[in-house]
């Protein structure tokens, strides 16, 4: 079998299965406890925080584990305030989208940016809704289905001088790129383990000293009275030794899967086969939208599976829903393009043989 679904989720890092193994078994107390028993998990948990932390160049005290993305894109969300503006991007996951629809129940507006068609937020775009009142922002680093990273130094920067709160889902960014909270200055970031090695259903919120935020849930004092619930101890080690992993390895990893990614692309290329890729650089490693003109995605997709190769045709959570995604039309894509879309994401544990057998499987399905 041939994974190509990365941006999907990946597989478990072994470093992080050794972590977690413990935690699982001997040290498995609750890190609340006052007795000595749970000063291993409790110490766990802080270390795990202030790995994280150095990961993305924030202090430890600005990381709250959560139970993954989405709960951490609802929470950065609902922070916003009743009765807000708030402005978010086109392109986000559902995860943003929705919760942007909940908080307009509660009196909120909410204008969505569009992109232009190279898949970018145009800064004088943002600038004309901040003008119009406007004061929580959120705008993903980089797009699950396109790949594209956005200029969110720059965008946050002139939230910024409007007065305005900025978050950004880097979901797909963290364990990626580098990702450094003070270079980009942003207020609230979203980053989910199974994104980077780690466990599933575990992720942080980021939150800069001063952000004022209300607990998504009731309950318990937990995490400094922010995030209540019994931590997942394990799964938060774990999170933290998949980070570490992917950081310490950052230069080689990048330049190892740009290196398969350009494969891939000159691979299609000689063979003759007419696609476009969509959105535009800057790109994560790996993350390749590619359209077929007059081609079905899905039969690609199915095809392929035959093939024992996975890939996908847009966002994991989108891929039961045969119309076209949201982020496709966002970016004004034709439709015989988009219907012949799919998604290849690669990570380092792919391999040169692994590409040669996409490209052949591709070639062979489209001819
Ligand atoms: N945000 C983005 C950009 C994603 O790609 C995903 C998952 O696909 C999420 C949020 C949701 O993350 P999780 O699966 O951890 O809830």
């Amino acid at each position: 079998m041939i994974y190509a679904d990365h941006a999907a989720t990946t597989a478990l890092d072994p470093a992080a299965f050794a972590a977690m193994n413990p935690f699982l078994f001997e040290q498995f107390a609750n890190a609340s406890q006052p007795y000595f028993f749970a000063s291993a998990a409790r110490q766990a948990l802080e270390q795990a925080r202030a790995e994280i932390a150095a990961c993305i160049g924030a202090a430890p005290s600005q990381i709250v584990f959560t139970s993954g993305g989405t709960e951490s894109d609802n929470w950065a969300v609902k922070c916003a305030g009743e009765g807000r503006h708030i402005v978010a991007s086109a392109l986000e996951h559902h995860a943003v989208l929705n919760a942007c629809r909940v908080m307009e129940r509660r009196g909120c507006t909410t204008t969505l940016l569009q992109p232009n068609t190279a898949g970018h937020i145009e800064p004088e775009k943002l600038r004309a809704v901040l003008l119009s009142g406007a004061r929580f922002v959120s705008i993903m680093l980089a797009n699950n289905e396109l790949g594209t990273v956005q200029p969110i130094a720059e965008l946050c920067s002139l939230a910024h001088e409007y007065g305005a709160l900025f978050h950004t889902d880097a979901v797909q960014a963290v364990g990626h790129i580098p990702v450094d909270v003070e270079t980009l200055g942003i207020d609230l970031l979203s980053a989910s383990a199974h994104k980077f090695g780690g466990p599933k259903g575990v992720g942080f919120l980021y939150i800069r000293e001063g952000v004022a935020i209300e607990p998504l849930f009731d309950g318990g004092a937990q995490e400094s009275g922010r995030r209540a619930g019994t931590e997942n101890v394990a799964a938060i080690v774990g999170m933290a030794a998949a980070l570490k992993q992917r950081c310490d390895a950052l230069d080689v990893s990048m330049r190892q899967v740009q290196a398969l990614e350009e494969r891939l692309l000159a691979g299609l290329c000689a063979a003759g086969i007419v696609f476009r890729r969509n959105g535009s650089a800057p790109f994560l490693p790996g993350l390749l939208s590619l359209s077929f003109p007059g081609a079905d995605g899905e039969a690609i997709l199915h095809r392929m599976d035959l093939m024992d190769i996975c890939i996908s045709t847009g966002a994991a959570c989108d891929s039961r829903d045969t119309q076209i995604s949201h982020v496709l039309q966002a970016i004004e894509l034709e439709e015989c393009y988009a219907r012949g879309t799919v998604r290849i994401s690669l990570d380092r544990s792919n391999t040169v043989e692994d590409v040669e057998a996409i490209v052949a499987g591709l070639v062979s399905i489209l001819k």
